[in-house]
């Protein structure tokens, strides 16, 4: 069982990297992927958690802004995590979450909503790369909504008249990056419509020049027709497929595991990196 798409408490999913890697243990996994939005700080504390024959493809989900201001997410995998322009470009993306996060409190705010910076910092677990769903867990403690599943349906949506992004890498710069650090990029959700504007199918062989090496495609946020688009493109344009969870612990419904790679498809990417980077125990 290959689940290449993952999230702890160093970002916005709920467990620990040491529980994580314990939980894929547990459930037989052959290689995690741990990919916190934007930071590589999972990875000390997971790979001192590693035992027994799990495989770690340590990684990051690294936040991208097209030129026209659509959200991207753009999976990072296997990549030197000491280059130096790669944790710059990480830090530069955290330390923008920051004054975004202001700014959605403040239009909350504005609409006579009970909640502040504060709120938001109690819910952020330390360390972790602040996001949209500690706002969410904080107006959960004020009893405004009462999950973060509520809040993505409504105040907390793209389309929502709270919502503002962060700075961010375009995705090709990102896939750049990810590729001068040795590493192997792979665009996440692509299709995932219900977010939001979705990229067109020509935008990837843009990405591909970029070096882009994967598709997810199997991602409990594309339906059958969306997946079934992206396993055309991949094919066409000779990407990695990938699919995965996207596991955030009790942060979202996503059962770890819940989506896989196949094995021929992960040698296959695991051979795009400059190389061997995976941690055995
Ligand atoms: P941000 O990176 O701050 O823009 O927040 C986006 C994050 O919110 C993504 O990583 C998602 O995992 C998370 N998210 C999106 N939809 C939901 C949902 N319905 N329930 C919980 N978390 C969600
Ligand atoms: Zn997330
Ligand atoms: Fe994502
Ligand atoms: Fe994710």
């Amino acid at each position: 069982m290959i689940d290449l798409h993952t999230h702890t408490n160093k970002s916005d999913g709920t467990d620990s990297p040491r529980e994580l890697v314990n939980k894929a243990i547990v459930q037989g996994l052959t290689v995690l992927g741990i990919t916190d939005h934007d930071t590589t700080s999972s990875w000390q504390e997971a790979t001192d958690s590693l035992r027994g024959n799990l495989t770690l493809a340590l990684g990051s989900e690294i936040s991208c802004l097209t030129e026209d201001g659509m959200s991207v997410h753009m999976l990072g995998l296997l990549f030197d995590g000491e280059h130096k322009q790669m944790q710059v470009m990480l830090e530069e993306t955290r330390d923008g979450r920051l004054p975004r996060m202001r700014k959605m409190v403040e239009k909350m705010q504005a609409a006579g909503i009970d909640i502040s910076m504060a709120d938001v910092e109690a819910a952020r677990p330390d360390g972790a790369t602040l996001g949209r769903p500690h706002l969410a867990d904080a107006l959960v403690n004020k009893g405004v909504i009462t999950s973060r599943e509520e809040a993505f349906q409504g105040m907390l949506n793209n389309d929502s008249e709270f919502y503002v992004s962060h700075a961010a890498p375009t995705p090709a710069q990102a896939i750049a990056m990810i590729r001068s650090a040795g590493g192997v990029a792979v665009i996440a959700h692509p299709f995932a419509s219900h977010r939001g504007q979705i990229l067109k199918a020509s935008d990837f062989q843009d990405l591909v020049r970029a070096g882009l090496n994967g598709i997810e495609v199997d991602h409990r946020d594309q339906n059958p027709e969306e997946r079934a688009m992206l396993r055309s493109i991949a094919t066409e344009l000779d990407l990695v497929i990938t699919g995965s969870s996207d596991y955030h612990g009790s942060g979202k419904v996503n059962l770890l595991a819940e989506f896989q790679t196949s094995p021929g498809q992960w040698e296959k990417l695991e051979s795009l990196a400059d190389k061997r980077r995976v941690v055995r125990a």
